[in-house]
């Protein structure tokens, strides 16, 4: 067995917690407490370990990294070590002040996430008063300290008719970069997907505001777009293929091909408390479980893509079939697709149910 090449990126998730409440967040429905959290001498320690086993980015996120009092300190080793970092925020908890010291830290760029372009649905959304207004300002913080700014919208039928406010709120901010990714139903996201999931009339709308933008914007604002893979006809690469270019590590240590990948059961995901992250990434039986195209079923096992999009994603095949080795029912191909299709069509007709809020013990 060749040892596999070293990820480019690692995303470091410093925690769960987070003020916001998102219907849609990423993190799985079992949130780590701040009592389990890794410290920050073993935070260090990691980053250490990632920079000797070849990744080039850290992405510090969460829950939400700026509850972390040690984030300076880890922007600070990253720099050292000469990582490029990332900082993925909602931003309601900065100030200025903060946003500087991390500036001086070293820190390369910011994500700041919007849930609207309007205050009371955005607050809504994410279930925090007064958070559009905070984000508002610091962003222009961002800018003034002169830090790259994307601006990142996770889009949903509940907002996606104020996509072109929302386009126009990045230029007036500042952003370089847009991503204007439909939401990805795992986790919270699948719990809430009644509620989330557009129309397909919605999503071509969508499509020709993207596609206007690009054109009117051209040289100011880059837009990365991601389509619901309900009405895709072919998979995305998730993740450039299974633990191929990248980890996560979680709140407690574990490592991850993906942050929704604790959402297949049966796998045994390692520890970089109990074992090198080296090692972890070469050996570890969960990351070696889908990585390559090994493991792949019929269609994808003689199908021509299956090096361009790895047979999609492990995580939504078994959220939609119960089978992490089936292939991703967003490929036509898959004999799931068109009850995906089907089931997107009518949960999008149906009247929204409530939200229910990302939350610790939140009712299934
Ligand atoms: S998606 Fe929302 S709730 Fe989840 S971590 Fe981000 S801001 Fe917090
Ligand atoms: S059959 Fe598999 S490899 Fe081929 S396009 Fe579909 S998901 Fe990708």
């Amino acid at each position: 067995m060749t040892a596999p090449a070293p990820p480019l990126a690692m995303l470091a998730e410093l925690t769960h917690r987070c003020p916001l409440q998102c219907p849609y967040c990423s993190n799985p429905r079992e949130l780590e407490r701040a009592s389990n959290e890794m410290d920050t001498a073993k935070w260090l320690d990691i980053l250490e370990q990632a920079t000797d086993l070849g990744i080039l980015q850290v992405h510090f996120s969460g829950g939400e990294p700026t509850v972390r009092k040690d984030l300076v300190v880890l922007v600070e080793k990253a720099a050292q070590l000469g990582l490029y970092s990332n900082l993925i925020t909602a931003g309601v908890l900065l100030d200025q002040a903060a946003v500087r010291r991390l500036f001086d830290a070293g820190l390369d760029h910011v994500q700041l996430s919007f849930q609207d372009s309007e205050a009371g649905s955005a607050d809504l959304i994410g279930g925090f008063k007064d958070g559009h207004r905070r984000k508002l300002e610091v962003a222009r913080w961002i800018r003034a300290a002169d830090l790259p700014l994307t601006i990142n919208a996770p889009l949903h039928r509940r907002n996606l008719s104020h996509l072109d406010a929302i386009i126009e709120m990045a230029v007036e901010l500042g952003a370089e970069r847009f991503e204007a990714a439909h939401v990805q139903y795992y986790g919270w996201a699948l719990r809430n997907r009644g509620a989330l999931m557009p129309t397909r009339a919605q999503l071509e709308a969508a499509t020709v505001t993207v596609e206007a933008a690009r054109a009117r914007l051209k040289g100011v604002l880059v837009i990365d777009y991601v389509v619901p893979d309900y009405y895709a006809r072919r998979p995305k690469a998730c993740m450039g293929g299974w633990a191929r270019q990248f980890l996560n590590v979680t709140p407690v240590g574990k490592v991850l091909p993906c942050h929704a990948a604790e959402s297949i059961t049966g796998l045994d995901f390692d520890r970089v408390t109990e074992r090198p992250l080296a090692d972890i990434w070469q050996d570890s039986e969960a990351l070696r479980r889908f990585r390559g195209t090994d493991w792949m079923p019929e269609p994808c096992r003689s199908c021509d893509r299956r090096e361009i999009d790895w047979g999609g994603c492990r995580c939504q095949a078994f959220a939609l079939t119960g089978d992490a080795a089936a292939t991703d029912p967003a490929c036509e191909k898959s004999p799931e697709h068109l009850a995906m299709f089907s089931l997107a069509e009518s949960e999008s007709a149906q009247p929204p149910p409530p939200f229910v809020y990302r939350r610790i013990g939140a009712k299934a």
